[in-house]
């Protein structure tokens, strides 16, 4: 790897900064862009929810990054020559030499995905009614600690709530906070405390190095453990070298090493880290893996396997070296850069500055004439559909629930989530989106809201179905027409 490879915003002699890739394509899955009435049709058939729309129908998949990174032509290959063996596969093996390269941890547990890992850590660590804090939750670390009887505190500053900031690390916990909190409570009532690389559910945003090293100390003046959510860590890093001073020259390897070394458990979801499944909590402390170890055979299965294939953990061994190199990491965040200075440009409301997996557009600007119980995230999603064939994902208090008076638990931000994944799509199908985002600002005031029709108790954002109110949909597909002659 020379240097001149590690950077890819090359300057283009029009004064533009343009995300270069740094990868060819080589394998392609060809994709359908239907038709404004065609689009109209699946998502009253989805019930105006974009998890229930099926892939013949999207041109763009943006819903998520999980499971949907592209793979480096390494990663496949390796895939092939795995070791297949029930116990002590080689395959194993190799993923215990990449952990240790990459993040400084000598033991590790392979489990089957990210969730699985906060179930196993939740269950050995977690004790009934005492805090886990952290900067922010993760919707299933929330439901794992809150199953055992843990309370979530999270310890964000207020920036990180600002959708217009230019606050590099929104991500950052709140030391005095965080140190309040013990105080008061003992640390005999604090689990641990956890921190969550580029913060997933406020916009993919980052911590800095100083934050996590102002943690540790607090973690060790109590003598509590520090839990490191690594599934987006790489992205992390790469932040911390472009924002945090001190790290301007350093390489992303020695970033990793030095944000693992700061925590005693560093556990991720493969399906961020390496684009392929599985996950892994990892360790340098005997005494902590020994308790976990128990109970992987019983959820997971056996401790050189974790109830992934021997294939998958291959692609997480070369997907974590891969994450060590500039060139692969700042792909996505890269573009997500360049969509959100796009957006922001031509003046719609977007959170910033850009982090990792996506864009997030703020719905409660966008759509300042909904009211938030007719969801204005999950309205922007449905109708970003209809003049795009695009899939954005709602979060905001569709991905909420109720309380127990039945009335809705609003979202503390109404977002639509436009996600980025790895290496998956090129500059023009970026520009395609930002320009079908503009047009529908111009048209924002046609945009309506959503009642549900179909509403399950939990999680109801996965399965729940809902209607317009009115006939915003068809009269905005009539306008997209009347505009775009040939209906695309
Ligand atoms: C995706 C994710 C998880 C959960 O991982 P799964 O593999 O989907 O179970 C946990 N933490 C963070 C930060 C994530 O982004």
């Amino acid at each position: 790897m020379t240097s001149s490879n590690s950077e890819n915003e090359v300057k283009f002699f029009s004064g533009r900064t343009v995300p270069l890739e740094m990868h060819k394509v080589k394998v392609v899955q060809s994709v359908n862009l239907p038709v404004v009435e065609d689009r109209l049709k699946a998502i009253k058939k989805a019930g105006f929810n974009t998890f229930l729309l099926e892939t013949p129908d999207i041109f763009l998949d943006m819903l998520t990054d999980s499971g949907t990174n592209a793979m480096s032509d390494q990663q496949v290959s390796k895939m092939f020559i795995a070791d297949d063996a029930y116990a002590g596969s080689q395959s194993f093996t190799r993923m215990k030499q990449a952990v240790l390269d990459v993040f400084g941890k000598e033991m590790v547990l392979p489990v089957h995905q990210g969730r699985a890992a906060e179930n196993v850590i939740s269950q050995i660590f977690v004790r009934p009614s005492t805090f886990v804090p952290m900067n922010y939750h993760f919707t299933t670390t929330l439901a794992h600690i809150e199953l055992r009887g843990g309370k979530v505190v999270e310890l964000y500053k207020p920036e990180a709530m600002k959708i217009k900031s230019d606050h590099p690390f929104k991500g950052n916990i709140d030391i005095e906070r965080l140190e309040e909190l013990i105080r008061k409570e003992g640390r005999e009532a604090v689990s641990f405390i956890r921190m969550e690389a580029s913060t997933n559910l406020i916009g993919g945003q980052p911590f800095s190095l100083a934050n996590l090293k102002e943690v540790r100390k607090v973690a060790d003046r109590y003598s509590l453990m520090v839990v490191l959510d690594a599934s987006l860590i790489g992205e992390n890093a790469y932040m911390i070298k472009k924002r945090e001073e001190a790290y301007h020259d350093s390489d992303l390897r020695s970033i990793l090493r030095e944000m693992s070394s700061l925590a005693d458990i560093v556990y991720f979801s493969a399906r961020k880290v390496s684009s392929s499944r599985g996950g892994a909590i990892c360790t340098n402390s005997k005494e902590l893996f020994e308790k976990m170890k128990e109970i992987v055979p019983l959820y997971e299965g056996f401790l050189t396997y974790g109830g992934i294939s021997v294939r998958e953990i291959e692609a997480i061994a070369v997907g974590l070296e891969e994450t060590t190199r500039e060139n692969v990491v700042n792909q996505s965040p890269s573009f997500i850069d360049y969509m959100v200075k796009e957006i922001d440009r031509l003046g719609m409301p977007v959170v910033m500055p850009g982090g990792a997996l996506g864009c997030h557009i703020d719905a409660m600007q966008f759509l300042a004439h909904v009211r938030q119980e007719e969801y204005p995230a999950g309205a922007l999603a449905a109708a970003y559909y209809i003049v795009s064939g695009v899939r954005g994902m709602e979060r905001g208090t569709v991905s909420s629930h109720r309380d127990s008076e039945g009335r809705d638990i609003l979202s503390d931000l109404e977002l639509l989530r436009l996600a980025v994944p790895r290496r998956v799509f090129t500059l023009s199908q970026v520009e395609y989106v930002i320009d079908r985002l503009n047009w529908l600002y111009a048209h924002r005031e046609m945009i309506g809201g959503l009642r549900f029709v179909e509403e399950p108790a939990v999680l109801r954002f996965f399965m729940g179905r809902m209607e317009a109110i009115g006939d915003w949909p068809e009269k905005l597909a009539l306008q997209y027409r009347k505009e775009f002659a040939n209906g695309l």
